[in-house]
């Protein structure tokens, strides 16, 4: 069959006609939004990198939460700035912890809401590294310890998951096997599996004050040119009992998310990051395209990449626009 009988505008030509052949469809249930939760801020203090975003106090996170779940977002990711940094980021596994206080006050104000910690070092530290430092360079295994240490913190504190982003190797196994031994085998661990370095990730650095005092990330966090590379990753998180995989940054790595989704059957997110949004943001800002559309098309495009999770700052505008 072919033209004239097969017509494909036929289908496109009223609004019902192509809501009911559409094939992705967003659901604020698909979104996860990040929190930052600092020890610096009384209330709250804008991110001028991030316009819209903000640093926030315990309470004024739960509050924040509470929107979102309202909007029918159901989960939340927090990061922390403590008060003080060291070199072995000990501000990140005290039971009194901007992020252990974050979840506390969150899971009060609004107990059903999903509450993902990211775990990692690079927010406590003061040489802003995502692990302790040996040489000029972060050492592996001696990392491991203070991400079980945070771990346990977040567990015990509330966190229903967490979520290392170190990109340490074995960390998803030290985590795991440390919250069975403590009684918090129902603590769920999403890994930052396939974690690009990136440039995507400047806007995020200046919320938390974490950009490397030297050197660059490039020793633990992968290359951007590589694939296969990247479904490695994903298989020995999942062998080490990851319950959640995910793909970050998520629009320039796509094809990552799409070659995970064929090949994998866990849970999969995708992390639409902080410079991702400020393009967003600065194109709509200067007139240049409508804010809504330009979301919905890049939260569609990562969705249907395949990502049913995904983490994104755009997360209560979309659940307002999905509203109508
Ligand atoms: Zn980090």
């Amino acid at each position: 069959m072919s033209f004239p009988e097969e017509r494909l505008r036929r289908m496109r030509r009223t609004p019902a006609l192509r809501s009911l052949v559409q094939e992705t469809r967003l659901h604020p249930a698909n979104f996860v939004y990040p929190l930052f939760v600092s020890a610096l801020v009384k209330d709250r203090e804008p991110i001028v990198s991030m316009p819209g975003i903000f640093n926030l106090s315990p309470k004024e996170a739960a509050a924040e939460a509470k929107k979102a779940y309202e909007l029918g977002v159901q989960a939340v990711l927090l990061f922390g700035t403590p008060a003080k940094k060291d070199a072995v980021g000990s501000a990140s596994f005290r039971e009194d912890g901007i992020v252990q206080r974050g979840i506390k006050e969150i899971k009060a104000a609004c107990p059903e809401i999903v509450v993902v910690t990211d775990v990692c070092l690079c927010e406590y530290t003061d040489h802003g590294h995502c692990g302790v430092i040996k040489g000029d360079d972060v050492d592996n295994d001696a990392t491991l310890d203070i991400l079980v240490r945070q771990a346990l913190t977040h567990a015990e504190a509330g966190a229903d998951i967490v979520a290392p982003s170190d990109m340490m190797d074995g960390r998803v196994d030290v985590i795991r096997e440390a919250l069975d031994e403590n009684g918090l085998e129902q603590t769920a661990i999403m890994a930052y599996a396939a974690k690009y370095c990136s440039a995507f990730y400047g806007p995020f650095r200046e919320a938390v004050d974490s950009a490397p005092q030297f050197g660059d990330r490039k020793t633990y966090q992968m290359d951007p040119p590589n694939a296969r590379e990247a479904m490695r990753e994903i298989e020995l998180d999942i062998d080490e009992a990851a319950d959640i995989v995910m793909v970050k940054p998520a629009l320039a790595y796509l094809d990552i998310i799409s070659r995970a989704r064929d090949r994998y059957d866990v849970p999969l997110a995708a992390y639409n990051v902080s410079g991702e949004y400020a393009m967003v943001k600065h194109a709509a800002a200067s007139g240049m395209a409508d804010e809504q559309r330009l979301v919905m098309e890049v939260l569609t495009s990562i969705k249907r990449a395949g990502a049913g999770i995904i983490i994104t700052y755009h997360a209560l505008d979309a659940a307002r626009w999905l509203r109508g």
